[in-house]
């Protein structure tokens, strides 16, 4: 009996294995297509300045969209490409056409993901400045996402890479934050503009008095080291009210657009929302 079980067990779990590999490799094969093919866009989600209400800039975030599956999630096409080299062809694509897009919208500045395996390739700094370069951008018009992986596991380097493109000015976001394994104190040893603060927190706040908590001593330790902190994932006003009083510099999330096309990207620049600084009583964004 033990023994037709277990192997049925086997059985089981080489199928699905078979399975999941089938899938990947359908993945990697699309992906590798999908630049010729033209089945690659960029969505853009406005992030708002916390004080004044406005829309400073954009996250710029991959959509792929096939004829034979639709519409497939970044969070489950970008780690089967981070684990081949096709990242890298991903990666320029999104680089240069979020550039290309950005000629168009002055005044606002656009917030691009690197994954781990692109920040670590081989002189990453030279790679961006090239590009930005040549897309006429200055480069504080441009914030790098990265997230606590691609910083943690090669510290030193890390530290280095990031100092050289804070000194040409570009911008530095930790997306995720507090997702990953930081050691809050590390953190001061990196070159960094802003803080992240993942959605998980975001979305526990009403309901928690944990997530609120944490949500406030992310913005202290952000004052703290000088960092800005932006809140993902906002989708209510009760939230957006929470992490203004919080003292959060930056909000994004659905409550003010989800991620869109360029052109109607391009009509949210510089948009106030209503409630700017009168609504707030107090001082609150004195530090
Ligand atoms: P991320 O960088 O943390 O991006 C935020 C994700 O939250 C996006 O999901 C965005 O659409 C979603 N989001 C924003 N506001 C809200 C909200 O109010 N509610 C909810 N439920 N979701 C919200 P998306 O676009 O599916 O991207 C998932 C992840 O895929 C990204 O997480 C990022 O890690 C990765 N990704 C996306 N585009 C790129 C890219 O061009 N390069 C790389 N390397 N990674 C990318
Ligand atoms: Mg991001
Ligand atoms: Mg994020
Ligand atoms: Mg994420």
């Amino acid at each position: 009996d033990a023994k037709k079980s277990g192997r049925s067990v086997v059985r089981l779990y080489n199928d699905s294995m078979d399975e999941s590999v089938r899938f990947r490799r359908r993945i990697e094969g699309g992906l590798s297509q999908a630049i010729a093919q033209g089945e690659l866009s960029l969505a853009y989600q406005p992030i708002v300045a916390g004080d004044a209400m406005e829309v400073v800039g954009f996250e710029a975030l991959l959509r792929w969209r096939t004829e034979e599956f639709g519409p497939i999630s970044p969070a489950l096409f970008i780690p089967i490409a981070e684990e081949s080299n096709l990242i890298h062809e991903l990666g320029d694509w999104v680089l240069d056409e979020a550039l290309t897009v950005l000629v168009d919208w002055p005044g606002q500045y656009v917030s691009i993901n690197f994954s781990p395996r692109q920040f670590r390739r081989q002189n990453f700094v030279g790679y961006v400045m090239e590009r930005v370069q040549r897309a006429g951008i200055s480069p504080n018009r441009v914030q790098i996402e990265i997230t606590e992986t691609a910083i943690f596991d090669n510290a030193e380097r890390a530290a280095e890479t990031l100092y050289k493109l804070r000194q040409m000015g570009f911008r530095i976001a930790l997306d995720d934050f507090g997702t990953g394994y930081s050691s809050l104190y590390n953190i001061r040893k990196f070159a960094l503009d802003c803080l992240k603060i993942d959605k998980s927190f975001i979305d526990g706040m009403g309901r928690e008095r944990e997530s609120a908590a944490i949500v406030q001593s992310i913005v202290h330790l952000g004052k703290a080291l000088g960092l800005g902190v932006v809140a993902e994932g906002v989708e209510t006003e009760a939230q957006v009210q929470a992490l203004r009083v919080a003292g959060a510099s930056h909000l994004q999330g659905y409550y003010f657009s989800r991620p869109v096309p360029a052109e109607e990207a391009k009509a949210l620049a510089n948009e106030r929302f209503i409630g700017g600084e009168d609504d707030l009583d107090g001082d609150e964004f004195a530090v």
